[in-house]
């Protein structure tokens, strides 16, 4: 999509354990392929993408821990001004599953109390080796406000549905009021088409002014 028709920008996190498929998922998301493990060392830390949200296209701008969740090092400023996240866990790793708690306390901390978070229970395909199973996570879900879907980086399975849902669900606080785009930090910007609806106070007021012929 030309920028002129983008309506807004979000910073998008993705956050859980090491080893629980972060990369791959962004790989994933970006890429439409499995990111195997010889290209490692590529490290992307950063993608973005453009995607269409109910006939309006939103530019993910989506930050990956690139390894720092190893050493716990993950930091302040990379939270800051985040407008979504995903949570990550590996349905075979309880352990991971364990950390959501502290990743949830940190990213309501030190991004935003509005940031919208999606839990991905990550490795779908690796069913028979599960330790989590899909009704405790959705419950820790419910609880806990998030969101949820289990997801495979590896076949591609609801890997842009976990994007999308995601920004579908920002997008529609801002427009119930209930997120201000223009409030420091939210992480969102605006993009060229919602730029030229502000500027337009006319048609922003009257949607249907076309219709009426005035
Ligand atoms: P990160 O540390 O969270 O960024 O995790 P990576 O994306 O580096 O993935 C960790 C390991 O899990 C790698 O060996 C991946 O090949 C593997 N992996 C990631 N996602 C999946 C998945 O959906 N299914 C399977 N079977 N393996 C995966
Ligand atoms: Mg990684």
């Amino acid at each position: 999509a030309d920028k002129t028709y983008l309506y807004f920008l979000f910073k998008f996190l993705v956050i859980g354990n090491a080893g629980t498929g972060k990369s791959c998922l962004l790989h994933q998301f970006i890429e439409k392929k499995f990111k195997d493990d010889s290209n490692h060392t590529i490290g992307v830390e950063f993608g973005s993408k453009i995607i269409n949200v109910g006939g309006k296209y939103v530019k993910l701008q989506i930050w990956d821990t690139a390894g720092q969740e190893r050493f716990r090092s993950v930091t302040r400023s990379y939270y800051r001004g985040a407008a979504g996240a995903l949570l990550v866990y590996d349905i075979t790793s309880r352990e991971t599953y364990n950390a959501l708690t502290n990743w949830l306390t940190d990213a309501r901390m030190l991004a935003s109390q509005n940031i919208v978070i999606i839990l991905c229970g990550n490795k779908k395909d690796l069913d028979a080796d599960r330790e989590v199973t899909f009704l405790e996570a959705s419950r820790f879900a419910q609880e806990n406000e998030l969101m949820f879907l289990e997801t495979s980086a590896l076949t591609g399975e609801n890997v842009e549905e976990a994007f999308v849902q995601c920004a579908r669900k920002i997008l529609n606080k801002i427009e119930s009021g209930e997120l201000d785009p223009e409030r420091m930090g939210s992480g969102i910007q605006y993009g060229d088409a919602a730029l030229r609806q502000l500027r337009s106070p006319r048609r922003a007021q009257a949607p249907n002014a076309q219709e009426c012929g005035c």
